[in-house]
């Protein structure tokens, strides 16, 4: 097991496969993009399910969600999902996804054994979206989304981030777009993880004011059926349900001792936390020859060293050096 001295167990991988992407979004890259991990730094698709194998096999890892960087970047991800799937116990297999090339990758994905997406999509303005991600994609997005639902792999959530001045007039029309195709959309309270350190606690769109604005057009409920359990979002009905949404207040209402992830980095670090500062290389060993056990017994010890908490809201908080692009979100 992957226990800390806080006496949470991490049940759930989040294995990010590149630091690339193709989109710019405000919150989480420059404009100018980033200097990208080398290859040969880059974990390949076997050393990646081997880990998670591993993680899988001998650490009691139950759930793996593929991010990046964007995910569907790597031309190997419908192998690595189907090497992921012929494990036993068979983990839940998840993807956190800018939807760019999912229209075109959703069935072959589901087939690969791919059971869930999570997409991401902060505007449905065109415009507003070449400002917010820098390029023009808005319908390749919302296509992916099409195809996710059509190919089965559901329930379809869709992340938002909302940014003041921005987007943050967009609450109700996003909840409107999703309750009608059935998506299930959970907003996120915007993190200090951006690489240009432009996050400003002031300028933040809090949890209470997504509930207040929202609840100005509907009647939300607490879902009483959604045990949330390690689940970081807040659920609620909507006007009764069966629609829902979710509100994740990562930075207002941490649910850090209810944690139970554990990252890797594309370039084959365990990452214990999201705002980690420090992280346990599993690559080396990896590629020096070492056994899957050794390779185990690192991975325990980089987890049972867990904070009790992130630490944003504290004074002496410093961001990772890492931003959520390369870390995997
Ligand atoms: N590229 C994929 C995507 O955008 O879904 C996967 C990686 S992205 C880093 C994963 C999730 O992190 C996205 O839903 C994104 O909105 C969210 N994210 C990125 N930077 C964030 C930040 N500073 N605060 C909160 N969420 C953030
Ligand atoms: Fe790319 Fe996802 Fe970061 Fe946007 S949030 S820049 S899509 S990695």
């Amino acid at each position: 097991m992957l226990a800390d001295s806080y006496g949470r167990i991490a049940t759930d991988m989040r294995v990010s496969l590149t630091d690339r992407c193709n989109l710019r979004c405000a919150y989480c890259m420059p404009p100018e993009g980033l200097e990208w991990l080398p290859k040969p730094e880059v974990l390949t698709g076997d050393e990646v399910t081997r880990l998670v194998r591993i993680g899988v096999e001998l650490l009691g890892i139950r759930e793996v969600r593929f991010t990046g960087g964007e995910p569907l970047l790597r031309r190997d991800l419908a192998a690595i999902v189907s090497q992921t799937a012929a494990l036993a116990p068979r983990p839940d297999i998840s993807l956190t996804t800018n939807g760019i090339g999912l229209a075109r990758t959703a069935a072959t994905l589901r087939e690969a054994g791919l059971d869930r997406v999570n997409v991401s999509l902060d505007t449905l303005r065109p415009e507003v979206f070449r400002k917010l991600a820098l390029r023009d994609r808005l319908p390749d997005v919302l296509d992916g989304l099409e195809a996710a639902a059509a190919a089965g792999l559901g329930p379809v959530k869709v992340n938002t981030v909302l940014m003041r001045g921005i987007n943050d007039d967009e609450a109700e029309s996003l909840l409107a777009y999703c309750l009608e195709r059935g998506y299930e959309l959970r907003f996120i309270e915007q993190m200090p993880l951006d690489a240009q350190h432009g996050w400003k606690r002031a300028e933040m769109v809090t949890a209470d004011e997504i509930y207040q604005q929202l609840s100005q057009a509907h009647d939300l409920s607490p879902d009483a059926e959604r045990i949330r359990g390690a689940a970081p979002a807040e659920t609620f009905l909507v006007d009764g349900g069966p629609g829902r949404v979710g509100i994740i207040a990562s930075v207002t209402r941490p649910f850090c001792g209810a944690c139970d992830r554990v990252r890797l980095t594309a370039d084959g670090q365990v990452r214990n936390c999201l705002f980690a500062r420090e992280e346990s290389d599993l690559r080396s060993p990896l590629r020096g020859g070492a056994t899957d056990e050794e390779i185990a017994e690192r991975w325990r010890v980089a987890v049972a060293g867990k904070l009790p908490g992130h630490g944003i809201n504290d004074p002496s908080f410093l961001q990772p050096d890492r931003p959520m692009s390369a870390i995997g979100g």
